[in-house]
């Protein structure tokens, strides 16, 4: 079995693997990695729901709300609809629930990010997988609350975690800093030595991905949502009224047409109809083996190294945002469900000097496997939220660049609220569609190449825009 050592060795010599415990790593290089095939859509989706066996259940003719794609946050949107009240409100999912990006997320989440709104955004969140629907539902959801660790390897950085501890304070959330020292009373298989201190979040955690989408459709279904697999959306109907206003009048699939005047897409570049501003590209983490002593830590956030470290039972998942995040060209959309691809060495390698520097006997610590998946970004490394300017009752929920997980839940609230009042219960300017003017919008190269600078780690990027400076500083 490779260890994460021997990964970086053979990676960064650019040659092919000539180490036999690494061979099966690697991928061929720096172009297209390839799909890979995964257990998982044996299992899971072959047995269970076997293709052209058509929707879970019959199609209704007409509908208040219908929201398309069953991860993250189509399930988050849907529950919110119901919980408001609108339980005329339909889910439809092209696969089975989850089985785009959602399904082999890290999940993480973590309470504090340096913007008021984002901080009540992750709040609600919390709230809803830790407590809301165990309480309606009986079921865990699987939230494992660990806590969250963010590392400072420089003053600056230390300095901005003390005013996220500020800033927690004013929510209610629980952090303190603590001095290398502590810290490694808190994590003793962390290297301290470089460490200026850390910000620690008891109450942060992990969110299971499967647990919570079953517990929020089932949450929404017992008020009334409808919530439909199998059912790929084909077309969205506009009609433009007497004042010349195009507006959504159906949602149509192979099964039939549902009537409704308002759409929630929650399913990305894969929804005919309006232009979505976003591209996908592959982001990864990798599974350690088991490792002695790691049981109940913390998750990690090195935000200098670029690299988390989660906490996956008695073993860690190793992730970050990639330098050079490849492309996924030819979205292959329905054959691609519960897919994943192979990992590109090349570029995921920074994340193990980083991993290695942080929490030392991971160089001797073999990896059990790895993750490799589609994620979507957009060119200001904000979610596309809110109503398509070129169609009315066409909302977006979607674009959430690495953190639909966490951002989901706050962020389908807003979406339900939105759909419901005309605006957004807070001010989500920053996360709405109507941002972009829509000569950006139709053009295809500014959008893919300010969102892979976007993705990009702000130490990698050249010449970053003052604007993403800002945002992407730390997170
Ligand atoms: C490796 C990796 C690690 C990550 N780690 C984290 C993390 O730690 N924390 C975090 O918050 N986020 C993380 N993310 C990001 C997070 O997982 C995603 O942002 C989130 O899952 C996106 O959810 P979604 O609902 O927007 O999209 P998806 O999960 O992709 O859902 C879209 C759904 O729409 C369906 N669909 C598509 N087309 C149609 C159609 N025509 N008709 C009907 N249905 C359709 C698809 O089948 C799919 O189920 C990670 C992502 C990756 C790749």
């Amino acid at each position: 079995m490779a260890n994460l050592r021997c990964a970086l060795r053979i990676a960064s010599s650019f040659q092919a693997p000539s180490s036999k415990c690494c061979v099966q790593f690697f991928s061929s290089g720096a172009g297209q990695t390839t799909e890979k095939n995964v257990p998982y859509e044996k299992t899971l989706k072959e047995e269970s729901s076997p293709r052209g066996q058509g929707p879970t259940k019959p199609l209704p003719a007409s509908a208040d709300v219908v929201v398309v794609g069953g991860g993250s946050l189509g399930c988050q949107t849907v529950y919110h609809l119901a919980k408001m009240g609108v339980t005329n409100v339909i889910l439809l999912e092209r696969d089975r629930l989850t089985s785009g990006t959602t399904w082999h997320t890290a999940g993480l989440l973590w309470q504090l990010r340096p913007s008021d709104v984002e901080v009540e955004l992750l709040a609600h969140t919390r709230n809803v997988v830790s407590r809301d629907l165990e309480q309606e539902t009986g079921l865990h959801t699987g939230w494992i609350q660990n806590g969250g660790l963010f590392i400072a390897s420089n003053k600056q950085r230390l300095d901005e975690y003390k005013r996220l501890m500020s800033l927690g304070k004013v929510y209610g959330i629980e952090s303190y800093v603590l001095s290398p020292a502590e810290t490694k009373d808190l994590y003793p298989l962390m290297n301290v030595d470089d460490l200026y201190g850390t910000l620690y979040v008891p109450k942060d955690g992990t969110m299971d991905p499967a647990g919570t989408c079953t517990t929020l459709t089932r949450a929404a279904s017992a008020l009334g949502a409808l919530v439909i697999e199998n059912c790929p959306v084909t077309g969205i109907e506009v009609k433009t009224d007497d004042l010349g206003v195009r507006r959504v009048a159906a949602v149509v699939t192979n099964a039939g047409t549902i009537e409704t005047p308002c759409v929630v897409n929650c399913a990305g570049k894969h929804c005919a109809g309006v232009n979505v501003p976003l591209v996908a590209m592959h982001h990864a983490y990798v599974v350690t083996e088991r490792i002695e002593g790691i049981q109940n830590m913390p998750n990690v956030r090195d935000h200098d190294a670029s690299v988390y470290l989660r906490l996956q039972g008695d073993a860690l998942s190793v992730g970050g945002y990639e330098s050079n995040p490849i492309f996924w060209e030819e979205v292959s959309g329905d054959k691609f469900a519960f897919g994943l691809f192979d990992l590109d060495w090349d570029v995921f390698m920074q994340h193990i000097e980083g991993a290695i520097n942080r929490v030392p006997v991971l160089e001797k610590t073999g990896i059990k496997s790895t993750v490799c998946g589609p994620e979507s970004f957009t060119a200001d490394h904000k979610p596309l939220m809110g109503e398509a300017p070129e169609v009315r009752g066409f909302f977006l929920g979607c674009g959430f660049n690495s953190a639909g997980m966490m951002l989901g839940g706050g962020c389908g609230k807003e979406l339900a609220y939105w759909i419901i009042h005309g605006r957004p219960e807070k001010d989500m300017y920053s996360y709405d569609i109507r941002r972009f003017h829509h000569n950006l919008t139709g053009n295809n190269r500014w959008i893919r190449e300010r969102s892979h600078e976007s993705a990009l780690p702000p130490s990698t990027r050249i010449n970053p825009s003052p604007h993403l400076c800002i945002h992407r500083e730390s997170f």
